[in-house]
């Protein structure tokens, strides 16, 4: 992507059927540079996810989106048999969806699908990193099971 910030009629459709928002627009910028980005308080710097304007901690209104390494541990995962048609999404095998506790932001989750592994490989706590795949044509962050020197 170039260095000029993509204004908002351009990233709505960017994203097409993606519910854009004042509080998560510069989220879905950082995806065009695979950047992922969590709304860390400028006050009190605590970490918060879903983006909201205040910091539910303190209420600060200075918030800035930061960008993190998605490592993580698997939390949850399920495996859609079913669902919306999606550019890349096979629900025959069936379709991973995994949520990750980020190891650097404790308490912070992010969900996503995993690539590269079969689904008996993915588990509840295992370690992943974050990497990012091309669906539409954007940027999608994904989920790779790690490997033994990353999970170290
Ligand atoms: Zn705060």
């Amino acid at each position: 992507m170039t260095q000029k910030k993509v204004d908002d009629d351009e990233l709505v459709a960017l994203f097409p059927g993606e519910p854009i928002t004042h509080d998560n627009a510069e989220h879905y910028r950082g995806r065009l540079r695979r950047e992922l980005l969590v709304n860390r308080c400028d006050n009190c710097g605590s970490w918060h996810q879903p983006p909201k304007p205040i910091c539910p901690e303190c209420w600060s209104t200075s918030i800035t989106p930061t960008p993190v390494d998605g490592a993580g541990a698997i939390f949850m995962a399920i495996f859609l048999h079913q669902g919306p048609l999606a550019d890349g999404v096979d629900y025959s095998t069936p379709y991973p969806v995994v949520t990750v506790d980020l190891t650097s932001q404790p308490g912070i989750r992010f969900t996503s699908t995993v690539v590269g592994s079969p689904n008996e490989d993915i588990t509840i706590g295992a370690p992943v990193v974050l990497d990012w795949i091309t669906r539409g044509a954007v940027p999608f962050p994904v989920f790779r099971l790690a490997t033994k020197d990353q999970a170290l």
